[in-house]
């Protein structure tokens, strides 16, 4: 069930997400810009952030899930890749949630083996603490402590997706 009231508002997030694009936006002014949104999770965030950037970029997503969390070996599946020949562009990886770091780290990895002139990562929620594999975050939403999330995109079974809001998620006993 999700608990109590939210974590983040959806008045909370909007303004967040307007300082980390103004950011975004100043840091590539007059370059190649690529945003690339990791799916499934970050599907909203990312819609918010790019209507908010106010530089001119392209668009392109991975869809990616990663298993055997408690391992740092954990696995990562990519369901589909990127599309766009990222050779030569200022690629911008917007994801959901870090934890592990696993995931975004196999897919900063697999990015960067394509030679991009540049790839900044960045993430709407950040669990440092939970942290595994250190990978580099440029742009970050907001520090969260240990807790399960679901809303603005995250989801507990695909469910949650839907809500404006992130709120803590516990699972009923
Ligand atoms: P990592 O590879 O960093 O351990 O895991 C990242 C992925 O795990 C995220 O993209 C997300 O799909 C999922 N994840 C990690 N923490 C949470 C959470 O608190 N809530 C939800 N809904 N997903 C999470």
């Amino acid at each position: 069930m999700v608990t109590g009231k939210p974590l983040f508002t959806a008045e909370q997030i909007q303004s967040r997400v307007r300082e980390l694009a103004d950011r975004i936006s100043s840091d590539y002014g007059g370059k190649n810009l690529l945003a690339v949104g990791i799916l499934r999770g970050a599907f909203m965030f990312y819609s918010d952030i790019v209507r908010m950037i106010r530089v001119p970029l392209s668009v392109d997503f991975i869809v990616a899930s990663s298993y055997l969390k408690t391992s740092t070996t954990g696995e990562v599946k990519v369901h589909y890749d990127i599309r766009e020949d990222i050779k030569d562009k200022d690629v911008l990886l917007i994801e959901d949630i870090v934890d592990s770091g696993i995931t975004l780290n196999y897919i900063r990895e697999r990015i960067l083996a394509r030679s991009p002139a540049s790839l900044r990562i960045c993430a709407f929620l950040d669990k440092r603490g939970r942290r595994e594999v250190d990978v580099p975050l440029d742009y970050v939403g907001f520090q969260i402590s240990n807790e399960y999330v679901v809303g603005y995109g995250l989801d507990y079974d695909n469910k949650f997706r839907n809500l404006p809001y992130i709120s803590i998620f516990k699972k009923n006993r």
